[in-house]
């Protein structure tokens, strides 16, 4: 890896992070400047203690030195403890707000980018990466730490070590060779030798991850899937009637991979661990002796051994911390790398600039012309050629069998997806120049698997906080949740689902899709698109949504997809679909009475269930 690309991706990493985590860095730099002065403080004022002690001995002198160590300790840890409360401070909100870079991506990015498994693919990967060993952006904190503690660690050290090679041993004495320039320089390179193996060593566990990381990385999606699959409560009649724990725990045993690193953590990974201890400390005995021996030899007080062993040591470690921390910083890159691949992920639909209307008289002419759709990926069209214009104000069914193409006709209208070919025009302009924000506020559409909030009612059906309560309630009387609002504990501030509300509402199926057709009432939007919505109904309830259709769409363009085709009938027009393509088009009666069409078809599967004969 080149130091440029890594260089560049951790700078750029770093100032992303500032900008997400405000005075994170700050306090974490305050807080190591200061743990890493502190000891030296220490090691300085006690040094001048004991050689006052154990040269002219004066009280006074000895306890100026008491009093002044005693307050400049004080001092210290009161401010070590107040930017150490700030620093846990900022540390409390870092997750969330890693979170939040995130969840920002991908809330900005393109539908059709969110919805290819290779996105989900690349985020699970990163949170993989993350909980497996901090790896990637949350690493950065650890670097910075690190990088910060070992500079300053290894500047006070030098400042405190000078002295230990300037003081000399008397040239009469028999140590005056430890004068020597040579020795010197040997202390040196055994500093160099040590500070170069001792993080290697360290380092080789990592290495051992990152090299069996693919195989991990399938093991370890399998592993998370199932153990946070199994206890979800949406999952849990499932797992009962069928006795999927189960299956599931095979999935749960703890995989090969696994096991491979735990057994080289245990063996070589433990030694490589040792060796680099022991290496570190010889060079603090080594320090010792070389330190004593010029003490011995006359060259500065016995206090100054503490001071020049402290320094000598710590001077070590720091070399050894800021290789060692270089050393992750290689490692990190691949995972930061892993990272700005999910956040640059490009969005590729056009945004154009144009703003809709804002028409009092709803005419928003939509109109698909010659279009096909394909899925990233797949081998053949969801939508073939298609073409169809929605008369303003009309009511428009889409029928068909499953897979034949009807939400991926909606998601294209909602503009989701762009065409693969051809193109839709609103008011005869391609959809893809107006804004996009602007395009969507013309719809409303309930979708099949519509998702409502564990929020109260009134803020569910006005999709915010602010709202207009007594047109929530007309638009939940609409949609036929009148009675059941009624007997609502605290009526619209009634909180749904229980997640953050012990007195939380927990609705039925057909209950949650009234709020959602209520929800798309209170957007009163031109164009209002409704995906089976009446499948949860029980048929007194859906009867009751079908005899008040008009009431509920007013003048407002209806395009409702439905398999009861037995509802299709007050629609002015109806869209066959098979195979992705419009095979019929016309009202109930035209298509009922051609008897070789698909229309046909599907209303004598479904009326035979009903019809006298069969119900005796
Ligand atoms: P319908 O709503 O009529 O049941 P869809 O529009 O959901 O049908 O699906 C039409 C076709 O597109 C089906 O063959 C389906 O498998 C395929 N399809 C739907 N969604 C995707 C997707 N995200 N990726 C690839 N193919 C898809």
């Amino acid at each position: 890896m080149l130091f440029k690309e890594l260089a560049g991706l951790h700078v750029r990493a770093f100032k992303i992070l500032r900008k997400q985590c405000p005075g994170q860095f700050e306090s974490i730099f305050c807080n190591e400047v200061l743990s890493a002065i502190i000891p030296y403080v220490g090691i300085y004022l006690s040094a001048q203690i004991l050689n006052e002690l154990a040269g002219r001995r004066n009280p006074e002198t000895v306890w100026r030195w008491v009093w002044i160590t005693v307050l400049v300790t004080a001092v210290l840890a009161l401010l070590k403890a107040a930017v150490q409360r700030w620093q846990k401070c900022r540390e409390a909100s870092f997750w969330s707000n890693l979170d939040k870079l995130y969840t920002d991506k991908m809330l900005q990015m393109d539908f059709c980018v969110l919805d290819e498994q290779k996105t989900h693919d690349m985020y699970s990967q990163i949170r993989q990466n993350d909980n497996w060993g901090g790896w990637g952006f949350s690493n950065l904190q650890n670097i910075f730490r690190q990088l910060v503690s070992s500079t300053v660690s290894i500047i006070s050290a030098i400042v405190l070590t000078a002295g230990l090679f300037l003081q000399k041993v008397p040239e009469e004495s028999p140590f005056a060779f430890l004068n020597n320039p040579v020795l010197i320089l040997g202390l040196a390179a055994v500093l160099i030798v040590i500070t170069l193996t001792a993080p290697r060593l360290a380092n080789k566990v990592d290495d051992y991850f990152l090299a069996c990381s693919d195989e991990i990385r399938w093991e370890n999606r399998v592993f998370t899937f199932f153990s946070f699959m199994m206890p979800k409560r949406d999952r849990a009649l499932d797992t009962r009637v069928y006795n999927q724990q189960d299956i599931c725990q095979d999935y749960l045993q703890l995989d090969p991979s696994f096991d491979k690193i735990a057994r080289y953590i245990a063996g070589p990974g433990g030694l490589y661990s040792a060796l680099s201890g022991i290496i570190s400390t010889s060079f603090t005995g080594f320090a010792y002796l070389y330190v004593c021996l010029k003490a011995w030899a006359g060259a500065f007080g016995v206090g100054s051994i503490t001071q020049y062993v402290g320094s000598i040591t710590a001077l070590a470690k720091g070399v050894t911390d800021l290789f060692g921390t270089i050393g992750k910083l290689e490692q990190n890159t691949v995972f930061l790398k892993a990272c700005f691949d999910f956040l640059d992920l490009p969005d590729p639909m056009y945004q154009g600039s144009l703003t809709t209307e804002k028409r009092s008289d709803r005419k928003y002419e939509v109109e698909f012309r010659n279009v096909s759709f394909r899925y990233p990926g797949a081998k053949t069209d969801s939508l073939h050629n298609l073409s169809l214009k929605f008369k303003i104000g009309s009511r428009l069914a889409v029928v068909g069998k499953n897979g034949s193409g009807k939400t991926t006709f909606i998601k294209l209208l909602c503009r989701l997806y762009d065409p693969t070919e051809g193109e839709i025009l609103l008011n005869g302009i391609d959809i893809r120049k107006y804004r996009y924000d602007d395009y969507l506020k013309i719809f409303s559409v309930v979708f099949q698997d519509f998702q409502l909030l564990s929020l109260p009612l009134g803020q569910n059906v006005a999709a915010a906080k602010d709202y207009d309560p007594q047109r929530a309630k007309e638009c939940l009387e609409m949609a036929g949740f009148g009675d059941r609002l009624e007997k609502m504990p605290d009526g619209l501030e009634t909180c749904l689902y229980k997640d953050f509300s012990k007195d939380g509402v927990e609705v039925s199926g057909g209950e949650a899709q009234k709020i959602a057709i209520a929800r798309a009432l209170y957007k009163d939007a031109p164009f209002i698109i409704l995906d089976e919505p009446t499948a949860a109904l029980d048929p007194i309830a859906e009867a009751e949504i079908y005899s008040k259709f008009n009431e509920i769409i007013t003048d407002k363009t209806a395009v409702y997809i439905s398999h009861r085709l037995s509802s299709c009938k007050f629609c002015d027009e109806i869209a066959v679909f098979d195979g992705g393509k419009i095979v019929q088009f016309g009202n109930h009666q035209q298509l009922v009475e051609d008897t070789g069409g698909l229309y046909h078809q599907l209303w004598t599967a479904q009326a035979k269930y009903y019809t006298k004969k069969n119900a005796e």
